[in-house]
């Protein structure tokens, strides 16, 4: 399913209360993609999302999925279409606790009167193995088992679009890697298209196919996890993703730049020349030698071991 957003914007309330939560958003979304969104809290991405899902209408823009105009449907054909082609996974689980996890599980299919097909259930529940835990209440389920449960209960309906506001964001560290992990095989797997909403940069980096980085709103950059982190295109985006220096410079000329009373030789071109610019320098490609040999010499004034590296 190839998705389309064309200037899509959100304003909430009106007068002193005015918020654009977002602010002409333009997208493309091809089938089987992962793509995250990510920000800053309050930046505009659940926003996005629950544009992108038609869960809410935009102030103004468009939204195709396969050409066809989603907004231009009524409120019933919207939710039925949402019903068999969105799964939804939160934060916050949402299992009924009367319920087996089994019957979690299946909750969508009752609700539009279909019965389950076993075969793909027990390919689901093998697949994020909770096979053995099919008959056991949500309380007696770790946070793992019931983030599994209710990621199986997402993709019962074998939806082609998954859409995941901070899924992982209430499991720990270790759990969250290995969630990680499960999320792209099921992706691999099934083939679905993956909108992963995440504040989490390394989750983003390690993920996606596609990032898109916003910031009040905007849309600041979309591009490959090494797009992003070797070329964003503004300091927002810079400063966001992994960690940088940023220092004003002067572009000499193409391909040579000039910051701390240096001169260094650099790829890029295009600036002008005596042009003012933002020159980021990533931790990692900054080498140390014996004082005097380097092209700097400054002071280290603090050393953290970090087991794989020192920073
Ligand atoms: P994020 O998911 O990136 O944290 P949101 O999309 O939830 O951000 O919110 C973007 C902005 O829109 C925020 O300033 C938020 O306060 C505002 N906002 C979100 N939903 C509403 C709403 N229902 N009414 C008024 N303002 C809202
Ligand atoms: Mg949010």
């Amino acid at each position: 399913m190839n998705i389309e957003a064309k200037n899509l914007s959100k304003i909430y309330g009106d007068g002193e209360n005015r918020v654009v939560a977002l602010d002409r958003a333009n997208l493309e979304i091809v089938s089987s993609d992962f793509i995250s969104i990510m920000g800053p809290s309050g930046s505009g991405k659940s926003t996005l999302l629950h544009l992108l899902s038609g869960l809410d209408k935009p102030s103004s823009g468009s939204l195709t999925y396969d050409g066809k105009d989603i907004y231009s449907y009524s409120d019933k054909e919207l939710s039925a279409f949402r019903r068999k082609r969105i799964g939804f996974i939160f934060q916050q689980f949402n299992l009924l606790p009367v319920l087996t996890a089994k019957e979690n599980i299946i909750m969508p299919l009752l609700l539009d009167k279909q019965k389950p097909d076993e075969a793909y259930l027990k390919q689901l529940t093998e697949l994020l193995g909770i096979q053995g835990r099919l008959e056991h209440l949500p309380h007696e389920l770790s946070g793992g088992q019931q983030q599994r449960i209710a990621i199986a209960r997402a993709i019962v309906n074998e939806p082609k679009l998954l859409l995941l506001d901070e899924p992982l964001g209430a499991l720990d560290l270790k759990l969250r890697q290995d969630m990680q992990y499960e999320l792209i095989r099921l992706k691999n797997e099934l083939g679905i298209t993956f909108i992963y909403v995440t504040h989490d940069q390394e989750e983003a980096l390690t993920m996606s196919d596609t990032i898109v980085v916003m910031n009040q709103g905007y849309i600041q950059q979309v591009g490959t996890p090494e797009d992003i982190y070797n070329e964003p295109e503004n300091a927002f985006v810079a400063d966001f993703i992994g960690d940088s220096n940023i220092i004003d410079s002067v572009m000499i000329r193409d391909k040579l730049v000039s910051f701390l009373g240096k001169k260094w030789d650099c790829v890029d071109t295009g600036f002008g020349e005596n042009k003012p610019v933002d020159v980021v320098i990533r931790p990692e490609d900054v080498i140390l030698k014996e004082e005097g040999a380097g092209t700097l010499d400054g002071v280290v004034s603090h050393l953290i071991f970090k087991g794989v590296h020192y920073e």
